[in-house]
């Protein structure tokens, strides 16, 4: 800094005293033009270095930073020195920003970042097969034009960010893709897609396997169960022991017969390829049905009571919503001693129709609640044998749940009951 003052100074000092030592020895007036013309030479070197420093702004690479004298070389060489590390931090960010270009080129799943009103800010290579994208023309273009399946459209719309979305892309529908979306920063997304085709064809083989063997099984039985009942009618049947025979044949051609049904309800629910056939449900028609149905399995057992608080009707398939009220109350009914209350209720909770049954039976222990849904798992294996279960029921409700949109929420206690609803989406209320 006093090596600046100096040098600028330094000039001034010895025109100034230049100028008094002419002053001195001939007049003020040639003293005061030595001045003047001292100063018109200091105005035109910086007014070059000033025009030679705008020129260079410009265009401002290192190579071309112009040289000059004077205080004029400290400024150039700071900002040679200040473009240097400038290019340096510019060349690091580059090299940056290539390496996870290059890492995400390489991950095997799609990746898009979408702003907050849906716009594509950057996808890599894999999304863009995917989408069928155009990295050019596709920057900052809104997703729901490009890619317009409306399952696609509704997905992002809800920014649903709990369950991934399958689907079969526009233009490779041999492809089935999981997508899902992540959030991130503020109010940003990333929508990552992966190819799960193969997967898929994997589980399709293991739906058709169990599909077909459960068709197989249904005509021999039906045979097998046919000839043992003829058996039991015929009254010339002596023998008690074959008649107990007859009796436990046709007792295990019954739950063969119940076990292959419901692994056919099964498979049909699963086959993404089935859709939901939805139509108006009158909720009061099929509640007092499926109430007539457990008084008959009941068969007065217990007091069954039913309370219709809402008159909301369902927009759903109604097969499939009976199937799964018959399962939930049968259930209670078989996991319900004699004499225990059983309750059905359908009534709305915040706006959202909710199927309840509660029961005053056996109750379930809270560890096993979370698997109670999986295929044969049970509690009490030889109840619900006895009870003719197949340990299907609850696996069939929850795959009807899903294509309803609706929770299954499960509360018990162990000696106490259990109260199991199903919570459907407003948006299939219908009054
Ligand atoms: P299952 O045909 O064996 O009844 P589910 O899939 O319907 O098969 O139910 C799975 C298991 O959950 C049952 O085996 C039983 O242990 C338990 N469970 C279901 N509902 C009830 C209930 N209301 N009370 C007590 N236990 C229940």
């Amino acid at each position: 800094m006093q090596d600046f003052w100096f040098r600028v100074s330094l000039p001034v000092v010895f025109s100034t005293l230049a100028a008094l030592l002419l002053w001195g020895i001939f007049s003020a007036t040639l003293a005061l033009l030595f001045m003047v013309v001292v100063l018109l030479i200091v105005m035109a070197h910086r007014a070059r270095q000033l025009f030679k420093l705008e020129q260079w702004l410009n265009d401002a690479r290192i190579e071309t930073i112009p040289e000059a004298g004077g205080i004029w070389e400290e400024a150039f060489s700071q900002l040679y020195k200040m473009v240097k590390r400038h290019n340096q931090t510019k060349q690091e960010l580059a090299d940056e920003l290539q390496h996870m270009e290059q890492a995400t080129a390489a991950l095997p799943e799609g990746v898009a970042i979408l702003n907050e009103v849906n716009r594509l800010e950057w996808f890599n290579p894999v999304a863009q097969q995917h989408f069928d994208l155009d990295a050019e023309h596709d920057i900052m273009q809104d997703i729901t034009y490009l890619v317009r399946q409306p399952e696609f459209v509704e997905y992002i719309q809800e920014s649903n960010f709990n369950n991934p979305l399958m689907m079969r892309p526009a233009r490779h529908d041999d492809m089935v893709l999981s997508i899902k979306l992540i959030p991130y920063g503020v109010n940003k997304r990333l929508l990552i897609s992966r190819d799960i085709t193969q997967f898929e064809r994997v589980e399709a083989m293991r739906r058709d396997f169990v599909a077909n063997v459960s068709h197989e099984l249904r005509t021999p039985l039906t045979v097998v169960s046919g000839f043992v009942e003829n058996l039991q009618d015929m009254s010339d049947l002596g023998q008690d022991s074959a008649r107990r025979a007859l009796h436990l044949m046709a007792e295990q051609t019954r739950r063969m017969d119940n076990l292959v049904a419901d692994l056919l309800t099964l498979s049909r629910l699963e086959n993404v390829q089935s859709p939901l056939h939805e139509e108006t449900v009158d909720m009061k028609e099929l509640l007092n049905e499926v109430y007539r149905d457990g008084e008959l399995l009941s068969g007065a057992k217990h007091p069954l009571r039913m309370e219709i608080a809402s008159a909301a009707n369902l927009l759903g398939n109604r097969d499939e919503l009976r199937s799964a009220f018959s399962n939930l109350l049968s259930n209670a009914i078989r996991y319900t001693p004699e004499g225990g209350a059983i309750l059905l209720r359908w009534f709305e909770r915040g706006g959202q129709p909710v199927f309840l049954v509660q029961d005053s039976g056996i109750g379930i222990a809270a560890q096993h609640i979370p698997r109670l849904t999986e295929r044969f798992y049970r509690v009490d294996r030889s109840r619900s044998r006895e009870t003719g279960g197949t340990g299907l029921g609850l696996a069939i409700v929850k795959h009807i749940a899903m294509r309803h949109q609706a929770k299954l929420e499960v509360s018990s206690e162990e000696g106490k009951g259990s109260t199991f609803a199903l919570v459907f989406p407003i948006k299939r209320v219908l009054h």
